[in-house]
């Protein structure tokens, strides 16, 4: 069994990510397991509010129009993601507060500098003490991972929360 960790992180999709920078921030040592492979992921737009990316700016510590830079869809154009309003159908619903990210970068940027473990699918949790120990499907990696608290941040209909 491997040695014992702190945290152990279950998914990491916007939520493991920016909840492990928010821990890795405060020197708190976190692992997250995902049971996607590598490599570039989601390669489609979302629409970001501002009160949803502002809280963000602080963990990677970055100003906003760098973060837009670096994530907004036509980033690497110059641009800021902006959404033109005249161009959607329901034109009340965009907002000078909201721009379009690509969500791919918008998760390479959340993911620097943190531990994560690909093709890790987690199957099943035991509490033995006062630790937790981590099942993950067979023939992968670290198949039984020992940790003081594990986080279900595997999506909406997460398994690991249930
Ligand atoms: C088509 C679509 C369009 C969207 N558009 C927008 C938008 O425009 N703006 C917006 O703000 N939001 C949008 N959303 C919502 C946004 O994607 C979610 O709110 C956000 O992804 C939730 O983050 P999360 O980390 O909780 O879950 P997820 O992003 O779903 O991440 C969960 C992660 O857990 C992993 N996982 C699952 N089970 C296991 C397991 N057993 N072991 C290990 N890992 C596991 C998954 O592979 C995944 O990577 C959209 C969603 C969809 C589907």
């Amino acid at each position: 069994m491997a040695p014992p960790q702190s945290i152990s992180i279950i998914g990491a999709g916007i939520g493991g990510l920016t909840l492990a920078r928010c821990l890795l921030k405060r020197n708190i040592p976190i692992v997250l397991y995902e049971n996607m492979p590598s490599g570039t992921r989601h390669s489609y737009a979302i629409t970001l509010l501002q009160s949803s990316y502002q809280p963000l700016l602080d963990v990677p510590e970055i100003d906003e129009s760098a973060f837009k830079r670096r994530v907004a869809v036509d980033g690497t154009m110059g641009g800021n993601g902006a959404i033109n309003a005249k161009l959607l159908v329901q034109q009340s619903a965009s907002s000078s507060n909201s721009f379009r990210a690509h969500r791919g970068k918008l998760e390479e940027l959340l993911r620097e500098g943190l531990d994560v473990r690909w093709e890790h699918t987690l199957e099943r949790v035991e509490t033995i003490d006062s630790h937790v120990v981590l099942y993950f499907q067979n023939g992968q990696n670290g198949q039984k991972v020992q940790s003081d608290c594990v986080i279900g941040l595997d999506g909406i209909h997460s398994n690991t929360r249930k």
